[in-house]
């Protein structure tokens, strides 16, 4: 039978997204995230993958997960701390640390417990947490497991970045500080202001903090987003997705080696929650190798993203303030947004409708994420399915 509470709960609450608009439809794959997908029994054009760089089915990453897995099995058997630290896991994390340019890197499971393992290793009730307001929910529920004071400052807004961080140290009230940002904002596609925040970090003695899921592989040569700035030194934590760029899953710290050394004894998920599977460790290393030897991905990743964004941009519809490839198409209303993905797919282009609460409500989008795997003719014909459908719905003019 169940609790009638909670299916009254259930019900009145899933009726309400649903006629609203929000209620998030998951639409399962046929095929692997490449390029073109099939996904309804039908071939589409993929624009809402993070596999920037096409990774995610390269063939070299496929030999190494297979040979990693044949060799030491599907899983890792145990958390880090008990037995289940391959030496994979150590090559990995030592890469990782020599590809962002510091002392030591710890990995995790994923982006997501990467934050939350992370902030509220380090954090606590006595302390403050400026973060920009358009911060990733990872690291929103990360502040929150801290318990430290969460401090949200308009995103990207420099001024109300310092006059926070001023009123916060001048208060008196907490032990330590910490500002967080999104290396590239993932909704937008925009680049966090890192040199004007490192300089308000310096002022204030505020512990540096940038999540840079979408920036890793795609900015600074591949680097990042501080590495894009020059500023590897002056950042505390650099916090990557290894299930984007990298292709595969996982996430991981990189910084000072006592910052990593504390990780590994403090951070939760790392301590409680079994390690990555030896043949996805391989395939990131394979990754990594990738990506440390040669530009060429990354600089097909940009090429299609600038021919994206200026044929979205030629066409009249709204990209917002995208630095990045991440392309979005801003149309506002929720239930628009929502039908004019749905069109998109009817007509050969899978790109999905993003809405409230992933982002402010009345700034639904329909988000592009080209990679390095799309051709020309694809993103031709996806944009003449878009200047299709943005004429029929009344969206362009
Ligand atoms: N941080 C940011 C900024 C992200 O966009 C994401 C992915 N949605 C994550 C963290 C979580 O990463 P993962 O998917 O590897 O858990």
């Amino acid at each position: 039978m169940g609790s009638s509470i909670l299916r009254q709960f259930l019900e009145e609450n899933l009726a309400e997204l649903k006629s609203k608009g929000l209620y998030n439809v998951i639409d399962p794959l046929e095929t692997a995230n490449g390029p073109i997908i099939k996904v309804g029994g039908k071939e589409r054009i993929n624009l809402s993958s993070n596999n920037y760089l096409g990774l995610a089915t390269d063939p070299r990453l496929i030999e190494a997960a297979v040979a990693a897995t044949r060799q030491y099995g599907v899983g890792a058997g145990a958390v880090r701390t008990i037995n289940g630290t391959l030496q994979l896991h150590v090559s990995l994390e030592q890469k990782l640390a020599h590809f962002k340019q510091t002392e030591a890197a710890i990995a995790y499971q994923s982006g997501f417990n990467c934050n939350m393992a992370a902030i509220s290793a380090v954090m606590d009730k006595q302390d403050a947490i400026l973060s920009d307001e358009l911060n990733h929910a990872s690291i929103i529920d990360g502040c929150r497991l801290s318990k430290a004071k969460i401090i949200p400052y308009k995103h990207s807004d420099m001024d109300d970045l310092r006059l926070k961080a001023k009123e916060a140290k001048q208060s008196g009230l907490y032990k330590k500080i910490m500002v967080i940002t999104d290396g590239v904002f993932s909704m937008d596609g925009d680049i966090a202001k890192l040199p004007e925040i490192v300089q308000i970090a310096d002022e204030f003695d505020l512990i540096t903090y940038v999540d840079d899921a979408h920036g890793s592989g795609v900015l600074g040569k591949g680097a990042g987003t501080v590495k894009h700035f020059g500023l590897s030194d002056k950042v505390d934590f650099q916090i990557g997705t290894l299930s984007k760029a990298i292709g595969v899953v996982g996430g991981y710290v990189a910084g000072k080696q006592e910052l990593i050394d504390w990780l590994k004894v403090r951070s939760r998920p790392f301590l409680f929650s079994t390690a990555l599977p030896p043949g996805d460790v391989a395939a990131c290393l394979t990754a990594i190798d990738i990506l440390a030897g040669s530009t060429e991905l990354h600089d097909r990743l940009w090429e299609n993203g600038t021919y994206l964004k200026q044929g979205l941009r030629q066409l009249g519809f709204d990209i917002g303030q995208s630095e990045t490839p991440i392309t979005p198409c801003i149309i506002g209303d929720e239930k628009q947004t929502q039908e004019f993905s749905r069109r998109l797919y009817e007509e050969g282009v899978y790109a999905k409708a993003i809405v409230f609460p992933t982002v402010p409500r009345g700034t639904g989008r329909v988000r592009n994420m080209p990679t390095a795997a799309h051709t020309k003719e694809m993103l031709d014909q996806a944009l003449a399915i878009y200047e299709k459908v943005g004429k029929e719905m009344g969206i362009l003019a």
